[in-house]
């Protein structure tokens, strides 16, 4: 059977740890009998919460992830997250390179490849989020874009630590995001755009890395939902969503843990 992993992304959206804790607290309890071996599920809070969040699912099978994280240790980076204050929260994974990091924040592949590769040296699992624009889409450069993308921030990883890098592809323009998107409608991909995108990823982990790039994992995320999760989880080459608005409550995100 294949391995699904779902992974809430709450970005800026649940603003006091109070509730942060009571959503985790009862996300905990809702798939602890539901979970089966094959599938993984975390929750990414706000940096404010993510200590208590961390201590309130401890010992769950629910895990917890950063939303991002700086590349060096410790220091005078004002307003930066060190990989080492992840791990005392109680992080098993860090979201890295999403495409609001990328767009609002200007993170290129450079600084996102430094920030996966010192992940892994800390042994965080990293999330590496990719994905093309509606702009790119239209003109016809998806597969360029992934292409460079996947080659630039994955430079230089170590064979071995492969297997703890899971892809998340999310397509810009599929993502709700009302500042990125101000004009554009937002669509998530049908399930064939999304398997012919996830097909042409894995051909690029495969060029690049080989046997190894067979076994790792592919998110797809954008507009993730209960009504249309069924449909991207069935396919082959996805495994499992990357998940913003449908991650903000338990009722919301237990039918796509079920659909997984
Ligand atoms: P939505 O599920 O809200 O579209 O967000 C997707 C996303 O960006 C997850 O990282």
């Amino acid at each position: 059977r294949k391995k699904f992993i779902i992974g809430g992304n709450w970005k800026m959206q649940i603003l006091n740890v109070e509730e942060a804790v009571s959503i985790a607290t009862e996300l905990a309890t809702t798939i602890s009998g539901i979970l089966t071996e094959t599938v993984d599920v975390f929750i990414a809070p706000s940096f404010n919460a993510l200590y208590s969040v961390g201590q309130a699912i401890k010992g769950t099978k629910l895990k917890l992830a950063g939303q991002n994280m700086y590349f060096r240790d410790k220091g005078a980076f004002t307003g930066e997250i060190s990989p080492d204050s992840l791990l005392d929260a109680g992080c098993e994974y860090v979201i890295l390179g999403h495409s609001e990091r990328r767009r609002i924040f200007g993170e290129s592949d450079a600084v996102i490849n430094q920030k996966v590769k010192k992940a892994l040296e800390k042994g965080l699992k990293p999330v590496l989020c990719i994905g093309e624009t509606a702009k790119e889409k239209e003109e016809g450069h998806t597969e360029t874009v992934l292409r460079t993308q996947i080659d630039e921030s994955m430079a230089d990883i170590p064979r071995e630590q492969l297997n703890l890098i899971t892809i998340a592809y999310e397509p810009v323009w599929a993502i709700n995001n009302k500042f990125l998107n101000p004009n554009s409608e937002i669509k998530t991909a049908t399930p064939e755009e999304a398997e012919k995108n996830h097909i042409f990823i894995r051909k690029l982990l495969i060029n690049k890395f080989g046997d190894e790039g067979k076994n790792i994992l592919i998110q797809y995320g954008g507009s993730m939902k209960a009504s249309n999760c069924e449909g991207l989880l069935n396919i082959g080459e996805i495994n499992g969503g990357l998940i913003g608005g449908a991650s903000l409550s338990a009722e919301k995100l237990k039918p796509i843990i079920e659909a997984a």
